[in-house]
């Protein structure tokens, strides 16, 4: 399988090397060069298969050429491997809820740091270690995360060789459990920033890095963030899983910030899978509704929320939707990327909204919606859902009613924030033993403004000669 970067300017290259770039190098995002195609037998064949089945199946369509068939299922066994549930993605059924219809959550918090990062990351840091250990040299993997992105590829990557990791985390804008999730880690391959900025400075930050070629190439420069594409290959699975299991095309209600997991989604439909509708739940950062809603994509200033993992402004992978949504024109993508960085502003022509109409509808929840929610849903159904989750179940109740089944994809454990829980249920939530670990041990991590030339500074100083 090949690939294409979405702005049209940089050479075609195969899985492995958009595992080690992350970036392509004209600022674009790398995309297949054709979707692969499963046909409704072989989804359906999917039904009952263990999740490591059905994930081999589907990124083998991606990987072939660069990882051989062993390879690949060996990587995929010890990924899943440490997860606390044997069906890895475990779709529980939401009974009590008010609404009519199906309703599901789709648990995504059964990895080693509690998100649903960890179905992606665990499987990229192996194949990463095995593409690098091929390529030699040493890659400097540099990650800005709004919380949970950074633990994961802590999780993944901590400890492997030749490979050192900067996280990036906006100082005091992550939950106490994300951030010691972090900054508790014993490996020496592992430096924390905190950045007195945003997420959105953080994300740029390494973008700017990205446009340093010189730097980027000495250190070995990648990113492990969504716009990795090896993320989104792994992301599609549970979309199959759900859809195998249910036997009919569901609406998929996602919550969603970088806009990695739902256009996960729209890859798994590229890609054969009959969805219903994808359903984008943003919280107060709401720059994806009224891009859907009113046609003009235009980030505005960051909100700090009570679900901090969403608290973006600048949806990377909507690029990829875009570029899609265009008919794949490369030339119009580049343009309207480069002009959205100048102005912050995009208006979406008309022909492109309605292909993104057409397969997503979007809807914004509050901070009061999403206290809400926790008590509604652990009222009505006795769950405890995380605030980014409330954030899906609040979007999900106004989603027109249907036949379709209604499947909220759950993005982490509750007990990851456990202030968000206190204020809506007046008890926190129940904390597992894996997290509990994290609160007493020491934590490593350095503070440093908002400025490119000190980070880069802090990145050099860390390097082993
Ligand atoms: C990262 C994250 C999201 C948003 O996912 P995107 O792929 O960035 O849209 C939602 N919920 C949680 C808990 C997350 O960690």
């Amino acid at each position: 399988m090949q690939f294409i970067s979405t702005r049209g300017q940089a050479p075609v290259c195969d899985f492995a090397q958009v595992l080690l770039a992350g970036l392509a190098p004209d600022g674009g995002l790398y995309v297949p060069q054709q979707w692969p195609q499963f046909t409704a037998s072989e989804i359906a064949g999917f039904a009952g298969k263990p999740y490591q089945a059905v994930a081999f199946e589907v990124l083998s369509c991606f990987a072939g050429g660069s990882f051989s068939a062993d390879e690949l299922e060996q990587d995929i066994a010890a990924a899943y491997a440490g997860f606390d549930s044997p069906a890895i993605a475990p779709l529980r059924k939401l009974d009590g809820a008010s609404s009519n219809g199906s309703h599901y959550l789709l648990e995504l918090f059964h990895g080693p740091t509690f998100a649903f990062k960890d179905l992606a990351l665990q499987i990229l840091g192996r194949l990463f270690a095995r593409a690098l250990a091929r390529r030699g040299g040493r890659a400097t993997i540099v990650a800005a995360t709004s919380g949970d992105t950074g633990s994961a590829a802590i999780a993944a990557l901590g400890g492997l060789a030749n490979i050192e990791v900067f996280v990036i985390h906006p100082l005091g804008r992550v939950s106490e459990v994300q951030r010691r999730q972090m900054t508790t880690s014993p490996h020496a391959n592992v430096h924390n920033i905190a950045l007195e900025g945003s997420f959105d400075d953080a994300q740029s930050i390494v973008k700017e890095l990205f446009a340093q070629k010189e730097f980027a190439a000495e250190i070995g420069l990648t990113a492990v963030n969504s716009i990795n594409f090896v993320r989104i290959a792994a992301q599609s699975v549970y979309y199959f899983t759900v859809a195998a299991a249910l036997k009919q095309p569901a609406i998929f209600v996602v919550p969603t910030g970088n806009f990695g997991d739902v256009f996960a989604g729209e890859a798994a439909m590229r890609m054969g899978l009959p969805v219903e509708r994808l359903v984008i739940a943003t919280n107060a950062n709401d720059i994806m509704a009224r891009a859907l809603n009113e046609g003009v994509y235009a980030s505005g200033a960051a909100h700090h929320t009570l679900s901090p993992s969403m608290d973006i402004q600048v949806a990377s992978n909507f690029e990829r939707a875009l570029f899609e949504a265009s008919q794949r024109d490369a030339r119009w993508t580049a343009a309207a990327m480069g002009q959205f960085a100048k102005t912050r502003r995009l208006e979406l022509p008309p022909a492109v909204l309605a292909q993104l109409r057409a397969r997503y509808t979007a809807f914004a929840c509050d901070d009061a919606a999403i206290l809400a929610t926790i008590k509604k849903t652990a009222a009505e159904t006795g769950q405890v859902v995380d605030p980014h989750t409330a954030v899906a179940v609040c979007a999900a109740e106004r989603v027109p009613a249907s036949a379709a089944p209604q499947v909220v994809l759950s993005t982490a454990h509750p007990a990851k924030f456990g202030d968000a829980v206190r204020q809506a249920l007046g008890r926190p939530p129940a904390m597992p033993e894996g997290l509990k670990r994290v609160m007493d041990l020491p934590e490593r991590f350095e503070t440093i403004p908002n400025d490119l030339a000190l980070i880069r500074q802090f990145i050099s100083s860390r390097l082993p000669a």
